[in-house]
């Protein structure tokens, strides 16, 4: 059962000039307790939506419902929903008890000893206790977070709304926070909406993630759903890191043929690839670095001469930039990630193996994923 929705939401924003459609036509059901991350590059409209979740920006047109309720026209201190916000927003002459009291003081008709105990408890669970006499000034970034996120705790939400709550740490803070806010919202079991511009985020923390792109949702589904089967191209592009390998490929009968490197690289296809093609004759073929082989002989099926152009050594394993194309000085690459201990350097030659299994094939107009690879897990059940 949903207990957030959008319904069809849409935000238009009249500029002087022109219309801007910040979200357009969104729908999204989020189901009670859920972690849903919603991902996408800076100016997609994630906080737009999060802010027409919290109240703070009227819909265009469509519908949000909590509990099933319409709360379109809901102030926001009426909406029980707590956003935090990228900059923390911490008043500065408060301390943290002051901070994390004023949220309760204002909305809630709670006694003073409830209000201290709350506090106490929240304090606790963020391990800042021994901060709440402090003022945000006298406070780590990573400190700050928690204080925000201490004051959104204690109003006992039934929403949290978290924008691009861990940008402002350094890389270890980072990690350490995504393991810290799942613990905390596992714990407290409230409905997350978390907004981030970084796949890897998206893809350790979400039960679900909502991959958005210039206002358009592209698709929701668990991390794998999203990493194995993109409904389009730019989900598979957007989503992994280093990315998937495309190709621009032209549709010759039962061969792909590469649009770039002649004749080095052509790919035979199978009946059931050819069906997924249908009448096109131009598609895209999308690879993974993971699933790409490097082997010695060029000799077996799906199996093709390249030449490594550059190796980034990262211990567990290997980044390979390889090419088709030797020839040119600044050759198009692809990417292949292989094992660390594996001997290989600049300008050798290879083989790569490239199984069908594990090919994407998309509409090289419009993006569409056309065939994904072939799985046999279910990707739909969440890790929690
Ligand atoms: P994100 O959070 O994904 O970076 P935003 O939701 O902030 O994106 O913005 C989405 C789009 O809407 C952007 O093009 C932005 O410039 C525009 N936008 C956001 N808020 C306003 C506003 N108040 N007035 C006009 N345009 C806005
Ligand atoms: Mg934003």
């Amino acid at each position: 059962m949903a207990i957030l929705t959008l319904d069809h939401v849409t935000k238009t924003f009249t500029d002087s000039k022109k219309d801007i459609v910040a979200v357009n036509d969104v729908s999204i059901d989020i189901a009670d307790g859920e972690f849903l991350v919603l991902v996408g590059p800076s100016g997609c409209g994630k906080t737009t939506v999060l802010r027409m979740i919290a109240g703070l920006e009227s819909l265009t047109s469509g519908e949000i419902r909590l509990g099933g309720a319409v709360i379109n026209d809901e102030s926001p201190t009426n909406r029980n929903i707590a956003m935090v916000f990228q900059n923390y927003a911490l008043y500065p002459h408060m301390t943290v008890r002051e901070n994390m009291r004023f949220g309760l003081e204002e909305s809630t008709d709670i006694s003073d000893a409830d209000i201290d105990r709350k506090v106490r408890e929240t304090a606790e669970l963020l391990d800042i206790s021994e901060l709440l006499d402090r003022k945000p000034k006298e406070l780590s970034g990573g400190q700050q977070q928690r204080v925000a996120l201490g004051r959104a705790i204690v109003r006992d939400p039934a929403v949290f709304l978290l924008d691009e709550p861990l940008s402002n740490l350094d890389a270890k803070l980072r990690a350490h926070m995504r393991t810290e806010l799942q613990r905390i919202q596992e714990e407290l079991g409230v409905t997350t909406v978390f907004v981030t511009h970084d796949q890897t985020e998206a893809m350790t923390m979400g039960d679900r993630i909502a991959v958005l792109n210039g206002g358009e949702l592209q698709q929701v589904g668990t991390p794998l759903e999203c990493y194995h089967t993109p409904a389009n191209q730019f989900v598979a592009e957007f989503i992994g890191s280093p990315s998937m390998n495309f190709f621009d490929m032209e549709v010759q009968g039962s061969r792909l043929i590469s649009q770039t490197v002649d004749g080095r690289f052509e790919y035979p296809i199978s009946d059931e690839t050819r069906e997924a093609i249908d009448e096109r004759t131009e598609v895209v073929l999308g690879i993974r670095p993971e699933d790409i082989d490097v082997t010695e002989d060029a000799d077996g099926f799906h199996t093709f001469e390249a030449v490594v152009d550059v190796v980034e050594p990262r211990g567990n394993e290997n980044t390979i930039y390889l090419t088709f194309d030797s020839d040119t000085k600044t050759p198009e690459t692809f990417i292949v990630t292989v094992d660390g201990f594996m001997q290989i350097s600049a300008g050798q030659p290879v083989a790569v193996h490239i199984p069908e299994d594990a090919i994407n094939i998309f509409d090289a107009q419009t993006g569409e994923t056309l065939r994904h690879r072939i799985l046999t897990e279910d990707l739909s059940v969440t890790s929690t």
